[in-house]
């Protein structure tokens, strides 16, 4: 028998190779930028159309190519940041596998533009699938620009497995804020479809931050560092009414680049402990600077999983930092965590030795935010007194006189109005979670947050349908920030909000000014309104069907935020006849179950 085994040709193993850089759009533009930073560049511009379907263009003013070099750069396995294995565990720059530009060739048709700061002339290369079409002398200013046309042209498959074009966008953007959170220091420009989208001017870590984040951002950045014999840990952690459900923005970078890794996520959640609501994360900027021979970078063709030989204590380290800012910002009234707090015998702890948590004193009543409440209306989301909670609904409503006050002032039932038709006989509470109540023979468990939030949700989607031409108030203008891609959305569903009575116009790139809002919203929490909407309008898919469903939804979901409420018997019985006089008493809008009913011929069965 014949032989039957050939080495392909390069063109083909750099497409299969291809397979693993390059998946979308996104990947192009981090593995260009990243290029542009290792070649020390100070300005880079990323120009994409058609969300990078048609051209990816990134420009930067760094060191540039010789000749040969820019025709080396795109053989595989073609570097010139590392020259042998043992490099890999001094990595300093962003990239050393040398394979993007390979894969990156061989599915688009890529140009490149390269010229050194002492050569009069440049140098411009076009290839086509792997296959070099030209290469010829070029004037060109000092720098590189590459750009990539028509990605996955020759293969389909791949091409129509790509997104929407938002979609792919923000993934681009993702990838962008990455590289541009982690090196404030570099001018970024963002093009999109031939104008301008975004620019972040040179500047600090919390300066570029705020700039791609947004103005809002800023009030609630927490500074946090820390140095020990192993690591440097730097950067910014969000307060705990920053925190959100989903999207929250949390990046880890070490010397750097970014990744991501449960243990430090699960490190910084449990730094806040029971400061945040179940399910929400606060946002962070944490930057870890270690010896890179401690760390290795090799074990993702996308790098963004990486090994900490120190793991375990550069966690403790980071729980440490964080509880220690929280505290210092009396977050958590707390620990004496001096300006001197010295964490240097941390490290003469083994894995298996048990650390002791450190007990915190809370003080319940503490709120960081008396100075700027309308800010941050939710504050009182740490407010753990269930009766102090009502007490003080009741009161800002007798002083409002509304049937409807939003949503700070929203974490009410209305007790009081409950239909008498269901008749509880005992409530007791367990877990903290739940209650077990006994009414019309039979047990009912209730999940208290769920039903919470099923009251909250039918009285609000009520109030909605029925106005009809909702009425406006008129109002000293609130500005508002938000991010690039939420301004996006939010331009988006304008038309949607005036009708629910917003009069909201742009103001700026980023920014948004309400000037009239419905009567049954209070003004001091329009901000946060509109803010929680457009984060949850993005995370919906289906939402376009009904705005007034997701603001129902997302109103009642933010109300329904206190935990583990300490209810007295009354206040449950109440609760429990109220929810039991609700159609809809056993699954949440979503379909969560709310209650679960225990029949007694199901329960005495268990005798028999
Ligand atoms: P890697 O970044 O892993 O080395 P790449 O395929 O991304 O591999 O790039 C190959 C080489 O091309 C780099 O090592 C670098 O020398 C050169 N190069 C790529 N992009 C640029 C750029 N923007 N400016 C200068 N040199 C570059
Ligand atoms: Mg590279």
């Amino acid at each position: 028998m014949s032989d039957i085994i050939h080495l392909l040709p390069d063109s083909v193993a750099n497409q299969i190779a291809a397979g693993e850089v390059v998946q979308r759009p996104a990947s192009v533009v981090k593995e260009l930028v990243e290029n542009a930073i290792d070649a020390q560049a100070t300005e880079i511009t990323i120009s994409i159309v058609d969300a990078g379907r048609t051209s990816i263009q990134i420009s930067d003013n760094g060191i540039g190519m010789s000749e040969t070099d820019a025709r080396m750069a795109f053989e595989r396995h073609a570097t010139s940041k590392i020259s042998d294995a043992s490099d890999i565990f001094k990595i300093r720059s962003m990239g050393f596998r040398g394979e993007a530009l390979a894969s990156i060739a061989a599915v688009s048709q890529t140009e490149l533009k390269t010229r050194q700061e002492n050569s009069e002339l440049g140098t411009k290369i076009v290839i086509v699938g792997s296959k070099v079409e030209s290469q010829e002398p070029e004037a060109c200013p000092k720098g590189t620009t590459f750009t990539v046309k028509n990605l996955f042209f020759n293969t389909p498959a791949r091409r129509k497995f790509l997104k929407a074009n938002q979609t792919e966008f923000n993934y681009i953007l993702a990838e962008i804020y990455q590289t541009a959170l982690s090196h404030p220091e570099i001018v970024f420009t963002i093009m999109k479809d031939g104008v301008l989208y975004a620019k972040y001017p040179k500047g600090n870590q919390k300066q570029r931050i705020v700039s791609i984040f947004g103005k809002q951002m800023e009030k609630g950045l927490l500074p946090i560092s820390d140095e020990s014999s192993i690591a440097k840990i730097y950067g910014y952690v969000g307060v705990p009414e920053m925190a959100k459900k989903t999207g929250a923005n949390e990046f880890f970078f070490v010397n750097n680049r970014f990744f991501r890794q449960k243990s430090f996520l699960a490190s910084v959640l449990r730094a806040y402990g029971n400061l945040l609501p179940q399910k929400e994360y606060p946002p962070f900027f944490i930057f870890i600077d270690i010896d890179p021979s401690e760390i290795d970078v090799n074990i993702h063709p996308t790098k963004t999983e990486i090994k900490f030989s120190e793991e375990f204590n550069i966690c403790q380290l980071l729980e440490a930092s964080i509880k220690c800012t929280l505290g210092k910002n009396n977050i958590v009234p707390s620990l004496d965590f001096s300006d001197s707090a010295d964490y240097s015998d941390m490290f003469s702890f083994k894995n298996a030795d048990p650390i002791k948590a450190p007990t915190i004193k809370y003080n319940p009543d503490y709120n960081p935010f008396k100075k700027d409440e309308a800010a941050y209306p939710n504050a009182q989301t740490n407010v753990r007194n269930w009766e102090k909670l009502f007490e003080d609904f009741q009161t800002s409503k007798q002083a409002k006189n509304q049937d409807f006050a939003l949503p700070s002032k929203m974490n009410e039932i209305k007790f009081e109005e409950a239909k008498d038709d269901v008749s509880v006989s005992f409530c007791t509470q367990f877990q903290k979670k739940y209650i077990l109540a006994y009414a019309d023979e039979k047990i009912y468990v209730i999940d208290i947050k769920r039903a919470h939030y099923r009251l909250l949700y039918d009285e609000f989607s009520t109030s909605l349908k029925e106005k009809k031409t909702p009425s406006q108030q008129t109002l000293l203008p609130v500005k508002i920030d938000v991010t690039a891609d939420q301004s996006e959305t939010l331009k988006e569903i304008l038309p949607q909000l005036k009708e629910l009575g917003f009069d909201i116009e742009q103001f700026g790139q980023n920014s948004f000014v309400v000037n009239g809002a419905p009567t049954d919203i209070c003004m001091s929490d329009v901000q946060t309104i509109i803010t929680e909407f457009v984060a949850k309008y993005e995370d919906s898919h289906d939402i376009k069907c009904s705005v007034q469903e997701t603001v129902a939804r997302t109103l009642a979901k933010s109300a329904s935020l206190f935990r583990n409420p300490e209810m007295t018997s009354e206040e449950m019985k109440r609760f429990v006849s109220k929810l039991l006089a609700n159609k809809s008493f056993t699954i949440t809008p979503e379909g969560q179950i709310i209650t679960v009913i225990v029949e007694p011929e199901d329960l005495l069965k268990k005798f028999n």
